[in-house]
């Protein structure tokens, strides 16, 4: 056990806090920013769209940069103005009538607490991956059942589907229904296990980034599903054959359901 190299046994800490602490104690300089009602909203859309925007940039530098076609899924596609616009057009729409009202009424009801300490650096990657594998089994249960009942996929879920040729700005596109289901199973699961804030801020940022690479459109070699053994994490190639199959892979990020539940189909192997 380490210790801050001090006498006062409150402010004893462990190494993974150790290692973590300067990043948290530079993040509560801004603790009025993090604890202001804006803050949540604000935050999840400036890094949904940073995370999309190099995509954009890729997907308009893709027919002067032939080279590019090697990474992509669909090589001959590229999303055209009239597609991107109206997605980005909806997520900020939805993100300011209905997102941030629901922020601000969570925000009233337990405002932000920041504790002094910062977590632990194995009990936050532990929940990041706890909270992971939560929100896969909740939208993989969420997501098959809105494509067994008719009703359920035109009403809720067929907007995704608008666009069978994913792009990043594609991840967002869907009913204000399948958008606060998700923010819900987000929000769930750092509460059940009584998150640290800075472990619900790094939870928030992998699952957008996540959401955004599953849907990019791109392959690269160092794209999640490659860094995750065993073929345990499905990602972009998987939830592309869902865009363009319908029938498969309902899980968003990891294969186990699907494998148990015999909705898995594997990506056709990348042109080398
Ligand atoms: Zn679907
Ligand atoms: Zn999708």
């Amino acid at each position: 056990m380490n210790c801050c190299n001090c006498s006062e046994p409150q402010i004893l800490c462990s190494s993974g806090q150790l290692f973590l602490q300067p990043l948290w104690d530079r993040l509560r300089t801004w603790e009025a920013l993090l604890q202001s009602p804006f803050f949540p909203a604000t935050f999840s859309i400036t890094a949904y769209v940073g995370f999309c925007l190099p995509f954009v940039v890729l997907d308009g530098l893709g027919p002067s940069v032939p080279a590019l076609r090697r990474y992509k899924i669909h090589p001959d596609f590229s999303p055209s103005a009239r597609q991107l616009l109206p997605c980005l057009g909806r997520t900020l729409y939805q993100h300011v009538v209905f997102v941030f009202p629901a922020t601000l009424l969570h925000w009233a009801r337990s405002p932000a607490h920041l504790p002094r300490d910062a977590p632990e650096l194995l009990q936050l990657g532990h929940h990041v991956v706890l909270c992971l594998l939560l929100f896969d089994t909740e939208f993989f249960v969420w997501h098959l059942l809105h494509h067994r009942v008719p009703w359920l996929y035109r009403t809720f879920h067929k907007v995704h589907h608008q666009n069978p040729s994913s792009f990043a700005l594609a991840t967002q596109y869907m009913s204000i229904w399948e958008l606060f289901s998700l923010g819900f199973f987000d929000m769930v699961n750092v509460s059940l296990l009584g998150c640290h804030p800075l472990t619900v801020l790094t939870f928030h940022v992998v699952n957008i980034w996540l959401s955004v690479e599953d849907h990019s459109g791109y392959d690269f070699p160092w794209s999640t599903h490659r860094l995750v053994p065993f073929g345990w994490y499905g990602g972009v190639a998987h939830h592309d054959l869902h865009h363009t199959q319908f029938n498969c892979n309902f899980a968003p990020y990891f294969t186990h359901w699907d494998r148990i539940l015999g909705t898995l189909r594997p990506a056709p192997a990348p042109a080398s």
